[in-house]
C-alpha cells in the first residue's frame, strides 16, 4: 500500500491524508455504530484530480470508498476494517457552477451540501426542493448516490426526479460527461439514472445539474394529531384535495416518536431537546 499512498501524495499533496487524528472522522458512520480503517483519505479539489486518483487506485487494484457528508445511515461510506481501501471524499468539491432562474436549473459539484444549494437557489429567486434533516451536511453527490427523498418528495419527488444531468468518474478513472440541463432530453439511454441510487458502486459523481422550482409565495405549517394510523391516510387524502396538490412537505410521526422527542430520554448526544407547544 505504501507505493500507492506515495503516488497519491505526489498527486494531491496534503489532500492525501494519513494522519490518524485527521482521518478519524472519515472512518466511522454518523451514528458511531460502524468503524473501519483506510490506507488514506483523499480530498481532491477537482474532477481531474479525482479522476487521476481513481486511476492510480485502479492500477494498484485498491478499492475506493466514495464519501460525501457521511450522513448515510447504512454504512455505505464507511471503509471496511482491513485498512486496504482508500476513502475519496468530495469535501473539497463544493463549487456551484451555474444557477439559472430562467432555465430553472442549478449545476454544482458533488460536495456542495443540500443546504448550500437551497440557499444559492433562494438568492436567485428559486427553490431547490430537496429537503431532509441532514441537509446541512449531506451532499449533492451523496443525495444522488442514495436517491434521497426527504419531506418534499410528496410534491417534487426524490433526488432522481430532480436530476437533469451528471458528471461521473468511472471505476477506471475515465470521466463521463452527461452534464446537461436539457429537460426534453430523448437522446438514447439515460445513463444518469443508472448512477442514481447506486451508492458509489458504479462511479463517483463529481457534479450534477438539478431542477429548480418556483419559490412558494406563502407558507403555512401545521402540526396535527390523529387517533389511529388508519386516519393518517384519510387525513392526508383530505389535505391533498383541499390544498389542490400544493402540499409541499409532510412528515408522519408516531406517538412514541413524539414522546421520544418531548423527553430528554434520547440517548444520542447530538439530539437536542424539543419543546412541544400547545395552543391550549
Ligand atoms: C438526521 C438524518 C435525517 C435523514 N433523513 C433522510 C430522508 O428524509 N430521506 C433520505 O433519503 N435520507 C435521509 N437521511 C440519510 C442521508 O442523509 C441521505 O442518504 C444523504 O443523501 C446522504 O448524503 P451524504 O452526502 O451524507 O452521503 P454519504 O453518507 O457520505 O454516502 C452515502 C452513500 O453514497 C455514496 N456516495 C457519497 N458521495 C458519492 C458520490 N459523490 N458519488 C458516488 N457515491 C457517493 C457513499 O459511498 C455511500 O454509499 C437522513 C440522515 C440523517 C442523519
Amino acid at each position: 500500500m505504501s507505493g500507492v499512498v506515495a503516488k497519491l501524495r505526489e498527486l494531491l499533496g496534503s489532500d492525501c491524508i494519513t494522519d490518524p487524528a485527521l482521518t478519524d472522522g472519515y472512518l466511522s458512520d454518523w451514528r458511531g455504530l460502524l468503524r473501519g480503517n483506510a490506507a488514506c483519505v483523499l480530498r481532491p479539489g477537482s474532477t481531474s484530480l479525482l479522476s487521476q486518483s481513481v486511476r492510480i487506485c485502479r492500477e494498484a487494484r485498491v478499492g475506493v470508498v466514495p464519501q460525501g457528508g457521511n450522513t448515510g445511515l447504512v454504512g455505505g461510506s464507511t471503509p471496511d476494517e482491513a485498512g486496504l481501501q482508500v476513502v475519496i471524499s468530495t469535501g473539497a468539491m463544493k463549487k456551484i457552477r451555474t444557477v439559472d432562474p430562467v432555465d430553472m436549473s442549478i449545476v454544482a459539484e458533488a460536495g456542495a451540501t443540500i443546504a448550500e444549494l437551497q440557499s444559492v437557489a433562494a438568492d436567485a429567486g428559486a427553490l431547490f426542493p430537496l429537503s431532509f434533516a441532514s441537509e446541512g451536511t449531506a451532499t449533492l453527490g451523496g443525495a444522488l448516490a442514495t436517491n434521497a427523498g426527504g419531506i418534499s418528495a410528496v410534491r417534487y419527488g426524490s433526488a432522481r426526479d430532480l436530476l437533469l444531468g451528471m458528471e461521473v468518474v468511472l471505476p477506471d478513472g475515465r470521466i463521463w460527461n452527461g452534464l446537461r440541463t436539457l429537460r426534453k432530453d430523448n437522446t438514447g439511454y439515460a445513463l444518469k439514472h443508472l448512477f442514481t441510487g447506486s451508492e458509489g458502486t458504479l462511479g463517483i459523481i463529481t457534479a450534477a445539474a438539478m431542477k429548480l422550482a418556483p419559490l412558494p409565495v406563502g407558507r403555512e405549517v401545521a402540526f396535527c394529531a390523529v387517533e389511529t394510523e388508519d386516519q393518517v391516510l384519510d387525513f392526508w387524502m383530505k389535505l391533498r384535495a383541499a390544498a389542490e396538490g400544493n402540499v409541499r412537505a409532510i412528515e408522519y410521526l408516531s406517538g412514541s416518536c413524539v414522546e421520544l422527542a418531548k423527553h430528554e430520554g434520547c440517548a444520542h448526544p447530538s439530539r437536542k431537546r424539543i419543546t412541544m407547544c400547545s395552543s391550549n
